[in-house]
């Protein structure tokens, strides 16, 4: 589906491209758009907010379009402000082009991402890059200083592996610090390894971490307060929310100091700021071992919001998306201590299938995360603008969704996994229709 079959309005106020998706009706009658009547004669929600989107890359770049066309633009006079974050105009921009699109986050409040590509040697060569730009996401995360929201959008027919599990389990992980900006060394033979710490005014704080008799290997990590704390908002906000208990895991005791301030500024963060709202919800908070809390996972019916620190986070989002099944059933938000909210799939550009896409060959792939992905931020548009029909349109989209696959309508990788007899195997754009012809008659 070519991008110029989109009718839309694209103005450049400043550096920023603003556009209106204004679709007239009679436009949508084209033969892709397949336009009923029904739509012809239903007003279109109004937006007054723009929703910050996100371009991305790849088979995702190409669903996001079928999904526009298909399931928002029928229904929605969609406001966006466009940002394309395709690995071909970040290179065009220097990479600017992130930046400014996570500062229109900051600005208008949420954001709806496509995956993008994170460049590697092979993709420098492939896109011809100047540099090897960084991750998006990276960026992104940084200026907004969120925590990642993960959860599985659960279905009947696809039975987590573990089998009491009957609600979604949310991996809330600490985007920050750690081992993922660390200072490492390969100690080359005997010596005396320390840990120092030099305040502004010269005074030291020294402890030996090891006397090596041979070689051996060691880190440096780091975490600060500030962020920590807005970890902590950020997951006490998002249990109050979508009023959910919430547990957080260290290993303090083995870590006295490190791990323990983890537990400390949540528990003092908790006491202070959130105990009262938890009790009038009837939500717990509740802190346990790292390792018991692995065993509890696992013994639980689901349910709740799990913190991690970001290795944690990092390990068990993938235990747990995979034991529900698939990546592509995950949704994912980005949620900023300010309340700054960032909808995105939790899979990647699925390149496999974008390269028989491009062969002219037909894919199947899952666009249930990116769908929603936009339905998550319509929602949340819709609740900060008090939009009711914003929300209900939200709601009603994820139910068309999950009642398709329910119906035994699904993508390839879905049948699968699934337990349903005779599943429909449709195509790319056969199963977004699918959804569509489900909402028409929800
Ligand atoms: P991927 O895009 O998640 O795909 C890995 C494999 O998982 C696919 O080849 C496919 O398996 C399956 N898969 C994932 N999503 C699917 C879907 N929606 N429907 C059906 N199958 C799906 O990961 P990757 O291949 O490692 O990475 C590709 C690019 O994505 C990389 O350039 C990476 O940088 C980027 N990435 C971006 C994000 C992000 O923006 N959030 C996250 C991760 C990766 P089969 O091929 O076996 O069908
Ligand atoms: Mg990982």
């Amino acid at each position: 589906m070519a991008a110029d079959l989109l009718p839309f309005v694209l103005c450049i106020a400043g550096d920023r491209k603003e556009q209106v998706l204004a679709v007239p009706d009679a436009d949508m009658s084209g033969k892709e758009s397949n336009c009923n009547k029904k739509e012809a004669v239903m007003a279109k929600i109004r937006m007054t907010t723009p929703l910050v989107e996100m371009d991305g890359d790849e088979m995702t770049r190409i669903l996001w379009q079928m999904i526009k066309e298909e399931l928002i633009l029928p229904y929605i006079d969609l406001k966006t402000e466009y940002y394309d974050l395709g690995l071909e105009h970040r290179n065009e921009t220097n990479d600017q082009v992130t930046v400014d699109s996570a500062n229109a986050t900051l600005k208008y409040g949420v954001a709806v991402k496509c995956a993008t590509i994170t460049p590697n040697a092979a993709r420098m060569t492939e896109y011809n890059l100047k540099e090897m730009w960084k991750s998006p996401n990276g960026t992104i995360r940084a200026i907004l200083d969120g925590t990642v929201f993960r959860a599985p959008i659960l279905v009947k027919g696809i039975v987590p592996y573990v089998s009491n599990w009957k609600k979604p389990i949310t991996i809330a992980r600490h985007a920050y610090g750690d081992v993922y900006k660390n200072t490492e060394i390969r100690v080359p033979g005997p010596g005396k390894a320390e840990l120092v710490f030099t305040g502004e005014d010269g005074t030291q704080i020294r402890e030996t971490v090891h006397e090596f008799t041979g070689e051996g290997i060691l880190q440096g990590i780091h975490n600060t307060k500030k962020s920590i704390e807005s970890f902590a908002r950020a997951c006490f906000n998002y249990a109050v929310d979508t009023k959910q208990d919430l547990w957080f895991s260290t290993k303090d005791t083995i870590s006295k100091k490190y791990d323990h301030t983890f537990k400390d500024i949540f528990q003092e963060i908790y006491d202070t700021e959130y105990k009262a709202k938890f009790e009038e919800l009837g939500i717990t908070y509740f802190y346990t071992l790292i390792d018991d809390a692995v065993a509890r996972v696992i013994r639980s019916e689901g349910g709740f919001i799990w913190a991690c620190k970001n290795y944690d986070g990092d390990v068990m989002s993938d235990m747990v998306a995979t034991a529900y099944g698939d990546l592509s059933m995950m949704s994912s938000v980005l949620v900023s201590p300010s309340g700054v909210y960032e909808y995105e799939a939790a899979h990647g550009t699925v390149q496999r299938h974008y390269y028989k896409h491009l062969k002219g060959e037909e894919t199947s792939t899952n666009s249930i995360a990116t769908i929603y992905a936009w339905t998550g931020a319509l929602r949340k548009r819709g609740e900060l603008d008090g939009i009711p029909e914003l929300v209900e349109y939200a709601d009603k989209m994820e139910k068309a969704c999950v009642k398709t696959i329910e119906d035994g309508k699904m993508t390839k990788s879905l049948s699968l996994i699934s337990t349903c007899e005779n599943p429909v195997i449709l195509n790319s754009l056969e199963f977004i229709q699918a959804i569509r012809a489900t909402f028409e008659e929800l």
